[in-house]
């Protein structure tokens, strides 16, 4: 039989961008359905009704969450929103008013959500080195916990927040909200389809920071960044790259290209070229910066037939495909809405709460991730020497 999601596929590696917009957007839909199992968009044509959808908390309510968190819910079918953890009553109940959101906490009284019934999941959307903690405290509490990334400052805490979401049966999720991307859900269907063997593949992710703006400047101080430019940008192609490739890697290896005497990074390093080691014999290239301009978000992915790019890669509404094919012009189009990977990944997670299945990107994936840059950074330290790695 005709499987009719290879048909939209094929079909639309044959079209233009513009043209083939209504039927990519379905068929990036269906990929990555098929790609995981589980429903990418909320499954509109099962959407549930609001009483039965799970509630969530969402701790911080800065930039990320205000910008982009809070509106996705909008578009989610299994989630929605009943308190706020914030510091700033005045600002939480102003964003409740304009979301419906009539429960609020501060940091003084978080741990009180352990007795509020109307909370399930809890989102922590806070700078890096508050992860752990808020995370622990919600697992203990008796919720589901999506926490940010990168999941934490160092393994150790990463091991502990695991520890924590199994020892009171909880889930914990990392937001690696690129694995419910419609363009990189596809991009991954055609690098394993059509590229044939991967030889190699490269990253590049970065952006000039500035330390006058407050949602940069705790991204310049090690207690609440945890790492530098590798921990917050740079970690889109790595953890973008592993998602593609499906192996880990065997070994690393690493070197800071941070500006010499750049006042900006006497904390946390402002570049870090890196290296991965692949089992299959392949190596990964990355690159990530908090020093150049203007934002970049690349990947490139070299197979034996053919090669894809993808730019913008990784960013929130605009991602974009190249595909490369022997003796053909290139294709570039987009194969779906970037923005529906918010509520894709609350609804993802919900499911995987009420469920008690394993959400697609685990405490384990982020666990890894700060393995592999622990890694890196040793590496780095010791000008570059190869670094075995364990995940
Ligand atoms: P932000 O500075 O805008 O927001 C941080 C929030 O935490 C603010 O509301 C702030 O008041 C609160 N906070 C509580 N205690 C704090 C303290 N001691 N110091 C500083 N702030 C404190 O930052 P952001 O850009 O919204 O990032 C928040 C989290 O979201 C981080 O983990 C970041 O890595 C993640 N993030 C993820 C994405 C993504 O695409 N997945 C994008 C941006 C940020």
């Amino acid at each position: 039989m005709t499987d009719p999601i290879r048909l939209s596929l094929s079909r639309r590696h044959l079209m233009s961008a513009g043209a083939g917009a209504a039927i990519a957007l379905s068929a990036g839909r269906a990929a990555a359905q098929q790609a995981e199992g589980q429903p990418l968009m909320g499954d509109p044509e099962l959407p549930m009704r609001p009483g039965e959808r799970m509630r969530w908390a969402i701790v911080g309510l800065g930039t990320y969450a205000v910008g982009q968190l809070l509106p996705s819910f909008g578009d989610a079918h299994r989630s929605r929103m009943t308190a706020f953890v914030s510091g700033n009553r005045d600002k939480a109940e102003r964003l409740g008013r304009s979301y419906g959101v009539d429960r609020f906490y501060g940091y003084d009284n978080y741990d009180r959500i352990a007795s509020d019934d109307e909370i399930d999941c809890v989102y922590i959307v806070l700078p890096v080195g508050l992860h752990a903690e808020y995370t622990i405290r919600a697992l203990e509490a008796g919720k589901h916990v999506l926490c940010e990334k990168p999941m934490a400052s160092t393994s150790a805490e990463c091991e502990r927040m695991i520890a924590a979401a199994r020892a009171n049966g909880r889930q914990l999720g990392v937001a690696y909200r690129v694995h419910f991307e419609p363009n990189n859900l596809h991009a991954r269907q055609r690098i394993a389809d059509d590229l044939g063997v991967i030889r190699h593949v490269s990253a590049e992710h970065g952006f000039d920071i500035n330390p006058e703006f407050p949602p940069h400047k705790w991204r310049l101080e090690r207690a609440l960044a945890g790492g530098g430019s590798m921990y917050d940008i740079g970690i889109y192609g790595l953890n973008t790259s592993l998602m593609m490739l499906k192996e880990d890697p065997v070994s690393v290896s690493a070197l800071y290209s941070t500006p010499a005497g750049d006042p900006r990074f006497s904390e946390v390093e402002g570049g870090l070229d890196w290296q991965l080691r692949m089992p299959s014999g392949i190596s990964v290239s990355g690159t990530s910066s908090y020093c150049i301009a203007p934002y970049v978000s690349r990947q490139r992915y070299s197979g034996s037939k053919a090669a894809l790019e993808m730019q913008p890669a990784t960013t929130y509404d605009d991602n974009r495909i190249r595909f490369l094919g022997e003796g053909q012009p290139p294709q570039e189009y987009a194969a779906g809405n970037a923005a529906a990977q918010f509520a894709a990944q609350l609804d993802g997670f919900s499911m995987a709460a009420r469920s008690g299945t394993a959400h697609r990107t685990p405490g384990e994936m982020g666990l890894r991730d700060i393995r592999i840059i622990e890694a890196m950074y040793r590496s780095a330290d010791a000008d570059g020497a190869a670094i075995p790695v364990s995940v």
